[in-house]
């Protein structure tokens, strides 16, 4: 069945549709707008809903053209067929004899693929089934700012797009149909495969590309456009370029710390830079979540809410403080008073990447003004231990041109299973930010052994700013 979905895979890669259409059992996805359905449905009640029949396209247009029939004026998920082509919309408000046809996105803008999606269907609809429609996107205001119960009419902004959509050629259908049909389309890689404004990262890569060691596309810091220029003339690999001068500094290290084997440590650079630290040192490292809806009062739609923290703190011994919120309850007053008591005035702090860590007490010092003079003497305290693997004084291959801690710890640490993310069941940001935001939405899921992995893994973050602070010593003494 062609579907709106089938046509933006079409638009970015008719290999990618053609992967596609080789699925079997393929069901009708939603997107991840569920949470924001109770808020839409204030603002349009109800009526009437097509249930969600997977793969029974022609049933779910059916009962659509009943609801219709029966004069409904307010119809979820309405569904249309012509032919293997399936149309569906989040829901429909029949007024005055035309169809007001909606899509809700969980999103705070408006993309070129939601109106891909919009233009695609209103083809469809138009063209081949004579029904004239009037297209809207509903999707979240940013700027909302909770204060109380979650109010529908200022969470959503309703946008009517018929003036944005793009013209389908009529003969795009039969080009799918065709594509679909055939053998596998031969279409190389390029910048297609990855992800803009118009489309996804192919999910296919692995399919169209086998990298080579010390492939092209690991060489950081280039635009993916200059990487499959590269590419495309037959460097498919780092040591095939030549001459490394035409690249920036980091690109020229990477490539000839490759080709000689080499690794860089510059003793004086990094010895002046550590220099400033004295004991005791406050390793500190947050983390935090954000939901499309604003959890808490004085929230919006995707704030950052720092729910936890872990300081090692290095003097002749070391010691740990830590902090984690209780999901369900705002975590930020009681994070920011014990960061204050965690944290004496006047040590020095250190993180790594230390804009993140600055802007979480930013943000804070901002929202508790009587904390705010506390807060922000610890902020004005942090040093970042990532400037010498950003400046490149110590680089070893490994890091494979990139200086965050995912990429640093285990090329100095690679024997070290305590200092491995990958042992851990939380083995990232990503990872922890959805874990506590799912226990925020659900406090009745909340188990020891869940918070114990958010324990492990910012304990783990911490820790190695430790072991690398001393790594680096050891190495330049
Ligand atoms: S990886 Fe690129 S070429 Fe291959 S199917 Fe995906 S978009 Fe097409």
């Amino acid at each position: 069945m062609i579907t709106k979905q089938t046509f933006l895979q079409f638009n970015q890669c008719p290999k990618y549709m053609w992967y596609e259409g080789q699925k079997s059992n393929k069901i009708i996805k939603r997107l991840d707008s569920n949470r924001l359905y109770p808020y839409v449905k204030k603002l349009f009640p109800e009526s009437i809903s097509v249930p969600n029949l997977p793969g029974q396209y022609y049933k779910m247009a059916q009962i659509t053209k009943q609801y219709l029939n029966e004069n409904h004026s307010i119809i979820y998920n309405p569904c249309f067929v012509k032919e293997d082509i399936f149309v569906q919309y989040d829901f429909m408000v029949v007024k005055n004899n035309t169809y007001h046809v909606y899509d809700v996105k969980a999103s705070t803008k408006l993309s070129k693929r939601f109106l891909l999606e919009l233009s695609f269907n209103k083809h469809i609809m138009e063209k081949q089934l004579k029904m004239p429609v009037k297209s809207y996107l509903i999707y979240v205001n940013k700027n909302y700012l909770r204060t109380g119960k979650i109010k529908a009419e200022k969470l959503l902004l309703i946008q009517p797009v018929d003036r944005d959509l793009i013209n389908i050629k009529p003969s795009i259908v039969l080009k799918m149909r065709n594509t679909l049909l055939l053998d596998l389309p031969h279409i190389d890689i390029g910048l297609h495969c990855e992800s803009s404004a118009e489309f996804i990262e192919c999910p296919y890569k692995a399919d169209c590309y086998k990298a080579d060691e010390n492939s092209i596309f690991e060489l950081a810091g280039l635009h993916k456009s200059e990487l499959y220029e590269l590419f495309h003339n037959g460097i498919q690999q780092m040591h095939m370029i030549e001459d490394s001068r035409a690249y920036g500094k980091n690109q020229r290290i990477q490539i000839e710390c490759l080709k000689r084997n080499i690794a860089i440590v510059d003793h004086k650079m990094i010895r002046d830079y550590l220099k400033i630290f004295k004991l005791p040192l406050y390793f500190l490292d947050f983390e935090s979540f954000r939901d499309i809806l604003p959890p808490f009062n004085r929230t919006s739609p995707y704030t950052e809410i720092p729910f936890q923290y872990s300081i090692h703190i290095l003097n002749e011994t070391l010691t740990q403080k830590g902090f984690l919120g209780k999901p369900g309850e705002d975590p930020r007053r009681a994070l920011a008073e014990q960061l204050i008591h965690d944290i004496p005035e006047n040590v020095q702090i250190i993180a790594y990447n230390m804009s993140y860590e600055k802007r979480v007490i930013k943000n804070l010092a901002n929202l508790f003004v009587d904390l705010s003079k506390d807060l922000m003497i610890r902020h004005d305290h942090i040093y970042d231990l990532e400037v010498p693997f950003e400046k490149k004084w110590y680089y070893l291959n490994d890091m494979k041109g990139k200086y965050s801690i995912k990429n640093v710890l285990p090329a100095l640490f690679p024997m070290d299973k305590n200092l491995d993310y990958n042992t851990l069941t939380i083995q990232n940001g990503l990872m922890a930010m959805t874990t506590y935001r799912d226990l925020n939405r659900n406090p009745d899921a909340v188990n020891k052994e869940t918070l114990k992995d958010l324990w492990d893994y910012c304990s783990l973050d911490t820790l190695a700013m430790v072991k690398i602070y001393q790594k680096l010593k050891e190495d330049i003494r």
